[in-house]
């Protein structure tokens, strides 16, 4: 049997492409026609009827070849139909998801086509590594995190969750680092956790957070910490996002007489609320406690370091207030498939400290992967594989690169903007509604503050103000299946979240959905 011709195979993949297209416009179109309601999610009986068609272990036939052209077939009509369309309609509000912008789409494609590894740096064997700086320079510059070269270690990495595990295993590499006796040549790397900590009388290192993300004990836990190690020093109950710069300072002094080290997390910004750890005095005093002390500044910003591009008009000042000073951090995760609406997985990582970051993530005696030291035109961009958790891996910036070129500050900025306005307008029916209370409620920020608004970013925290309903509200609201909402539990009670992160989100149109859904959930429970 002969291989496919170039011909054939480009026509299989035109097809496939094009019946993919229209499929999607098909959605798309009978939908806004008369609603603009996509369902966010597929239809229960398609649902079931996919799992019908998966390859059954007993049959006689598993594992025989389907060939190309019947795969893409079942794909099409068995997969496609079950599969959500959270990327497609702006009112998947569950999570933080993103959709994808189709610039990003088309780049995503050509990532696939050419099929390219983004590992090695060379610069006369293909342009990914150049690219993929080009992309990073462009969103240290968007996010005004200074000068491109104070961010050396800068990388692709899967997502925030990988991001924040290399900065947890930066920040650990570093603090034990500090600690070791200064004739000791060899390095945390070489000697592993146990050994290094013993050699430079270190008992314990702890992760002082506030509000952190599930991610972050993740990562604590797979670089050796252990949950345990994550330590929450919030200002108060009532705002636990915020951090408590005096009781870090506590910390950091008790540390260095206990050989106890620190890895300082900035939840920037916090998963249920959308609110940030910092105000905008508080990252000078923590870069000058952090240096005094030898302890590492981490930044999770999977989406809320997005916050610095906003127009900086009187409605966005206190969240830039609160994303101000990230650039003082000795690391940040952030995320491309959340608020800059790339296709998954795309996150990032940067490192002020190559030293460090490539100390942890060096391939040691691995002469073959090494680039010839003839090749040093490129000496500033570090060696990919060197300086994050992946060897092998996908061209994951070009649409990154695609959509920062294409849209630019202005487009990235003001699309932001949008979904910063929607939530607000969701919070403030919200506020006013007699059905649901607004949350996080404190005494700080009651009902009428005009601050509960100015500082939501993309997300709303809610509950019904009747007990009964509130119990099955997420389940209410998404039984419509007109958008799409998480739950999630605040101070101990169940709570809605709806988080706006959708480039094709309407500031008016989308409104009117979300309010005609909270209100007929609302009213046709209090009147049966
Ligand atoms: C989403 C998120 C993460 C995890 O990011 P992934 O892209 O899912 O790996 C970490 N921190 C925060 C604050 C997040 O919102």
């Amino acid at each position: 049997m002969s291989l496919p011709t170039d011909e054939e195979n480009s026509a299989l993949l035109l097809t496939s492409y094009q019946t993919l297209r229209q499929t999607l416009l098909t959605r798309l179109s009978s939908s806004s026609s008369s609603s603009h309601i996509i369902p966010p999610l597929p239809p229960p009986p398609s649902l079931s009827q996919t799992l019908t068609t998966l390859p059954d272990p007993t049959s006689p036939t598993y594992l025989h070849p389907l060939g190309p052209s019947a795969t893409l077939a079942h794909l099409h009509t068995s997969i496609l139909p079950s599969l959500s369309n959270q990327s497609l309609t702006p009112l998947y509000l569950a999570f933080v998801t993103g959709g994808s912008l189709p610039v990003a789409e088309a780049a995503d494609n050509l990532v696939s086509a050419l099929d390219n590894s983004a590992q090695v740096h060379l610069p006369y064997h293909s342009a990914t590594g150049f690219v993929e700086d080009s992309a990073l320079r462009m969103l240290i510059t968007l996010l005004a995190l200074g000068e491109h070269k104070n961010w050396p270690a800068r990388t692709f990495t899967t997502g925030a969750t990988a991001s924040n595990i290399l900065g947890l295993a930066c920040g650990r590499e570093f603090v034990i680092s500090h600690r070791l006796p200064q004739n000791d040549k060899k390095t945390v790397a070489e000697m592993g956790l146990l050994e290094a900590c013993r050699v430079a009388g270190i008992k314990k290192i702890q992760v002082l957070t506030s509000a952190g993300h599930s991610s972050l004990s993740k990562a604590a836990s797979i670089v050796g910490l252990g949950y345990s190690s994550v330590k929450e020093v919030r200002v108060s109950e009532e705002e636990p996002w915020r951090l408590d710069l005096d009781a870090v300072e506590r910390e950091l002094e008790r540390g260095e007489e206990d050989g106890v080290a620190s890895i300082v997390v900035i939840s920037a910004g916090e998963v249920n609320t959308g609110r940030f750890a910092t105000g905008v005095l508080d990252m000078p005093k923590l870069r000058s406690l952090a240096d005094r002390h030898g302890a590492w500044i981490h930044v999770d910003g999977a989406f809320g370091i997005f916050a610095r591009v906003l127009p900086k008009t009187d409605d966005f000042l206190d969240l830039h207030a609160h994303v101000a000073g990230l650039e003082l951090a000795d690391s940040i995760a952030l995320d491309a498939h959340k608020i800059l609406n790339v296709p998954y997985d795309a996150g990032v990582f940067l490192s002020r400290n190559a030293a460090i970051t490539t100390q942890v993530c060096q391939n040691p005696n691995a002469a073959y992967l090494t680039p010839p030291s003839t090749t040093t035109t490129s000496s500033e961009i570090l060696p990919p594989l060197n300086i994050g958790l992946e060897n092998s891996r996908r061209f994951r910036a070009l649409p990154v690169y695609a959509v920062l070129l294409s849209e630019g500050l202005p487009g990235i900025s003001s699309m932001v903007a949008r979904m910063v306005r929607l939530a607000r307008r969701i919070a403030s029916f919200i506020r006013d509604s007699p059905h649901y209370t607004l949350l996080p409620s404190s005494s700080s920020s009651s009902s009428s503050d005009p601050s509960a608004l100015t500082n939501t970013f993309i997300i709303v925290l809610f509950r019904a103000r009747n007990e009964i309903l509130n119990e099955t509200l997420v389940d209410k609201i998404n039984a419509l299946n007109k958008i799409f909402i998480s739950g999630t539990v605040w101070r101990d009670q169940k709570a809605a979240r709806i988080a706006v992160s959708n480039w094709r989100c309407d500031v008016d149109r989308d409104f009117e959905i979300v309010k005609d859904v909270l209100r007929d959930v609302a009213e046709s429970f209090s009147s049966p």
